[in-house]
């Protein structure tokens, strides 16, 4: 299939997408933080927020009530505060409580367009924030767009079960290639004590990275101050609390 290009508007160097197996692992969190950290190297970066039937890149960033323009040349994506271009359907939509009740072509379609028709300038990076799972919206992406590589976020039991391998399966299908796996909500820190609690016992995330030819590239804490700061559409405050990816994540990242 010949992949999609962007429009005469824009020029992008990196395309990465940023995939689960499930909901609620944590996806649009690494995604946004992964742009905040790469903006903060000094990066052009976009995030197209793929993931149509439950977007929250606008909210963790505080843009619900922002929407993207349409111009006889495309559409301008919305810019965050630190510079972050960002594209979601919530930016369209006159009401973004609306359900998406599209069936999956149209929803396939509208994220194509969301590469083709968005005016995205000069990006380093374009991070592709993908739906959990392995439905039509990845596989288009995957087979559409020149992806250079793809992100697994997982909880530390979630990787051994089968529809992660089906991801991980879909991907090496389709010839992406993996960076890596980020293992989300790996461990909380003790207030009182500052001691490191598994809260899911010993992950076998690591092994389970390592059998699927690939491996784990960043362990992230579970830590109440994302949940409160991406509530208020904060987000781009936590790398400010000793937040950062791991040297490992960031090599891999900067070299995609
Ligand atoms: P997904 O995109 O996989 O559905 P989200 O990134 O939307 O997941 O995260 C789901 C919920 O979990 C959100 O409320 C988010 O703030 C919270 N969350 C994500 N990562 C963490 C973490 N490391 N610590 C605490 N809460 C987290």
């Amino acid at each position: 299939m010949e992949k999609e290009s962007p429009n005469q508007f824009s020029n992008i160097k990196n395309i990465i997408g940023i995939m689960s197996g499930k909901g609620g692992v944590g996806k649009s969190s690494v995604t946004a933080l992964t742009a905040i950290t790469l903006r903060e190297q000094g990066y052009n970066v976009g995030i197209l927020d793929a993931d149509i039937t439950g977007p929250s890149i606008p909210k963790v960033f505080g843009l619900n009530q922002r929407k993207a323009m349409g111009t006889p040349s495309g559409v301008e994506p919305v810019v965050s505060s630190s510079g972050i271009k960002i594209m979601s359907i919530n930016l369209i939509l006159d009401n973004e409580d609306e359900p998406v009740v599209w069936r999956g072509p149209i929803i396939s379609n509208a994220v194509k367009q969301f590469y083709t028709d968005v005016i995205w300038g000069d990006l380093d990076y374009l991070l592709i924030d993908l739906p959990p799972g392995t439905g039509d919206v990845p596989l288009t992406v995957m087979q559409s767009l020149a992806i250079d590589g793809i992100i697994i976020v997982s909880t530390p039991q979630d990787l051994v079960k089968m529809v992660v391998n089906k991801s991980m399966k879909m991907v090496k299908m389709l010839h992406t290639p993996i960076i890596g796996v980020i293992e989300n909500m790996s461990y909380f820190i003790c207030p009182s004590c500052d001691e490191k609690h598994k809260l899911f016992g010993e992950s076998k995330v690591r092994d389970a990275a390592k059998s699927m030819g690939t491996h784990l590239i960043s362990e992230i804490p579970m830590d109440p101050l994302l949940v409160e700061l991406s509530d208020e559409g904060k987000i781009e405050l936590y790398t400010k609390h000793n937040f950062t990816f791991s040297d490992t994540y960031q090599k891999e990242i900067n070299k995609a």
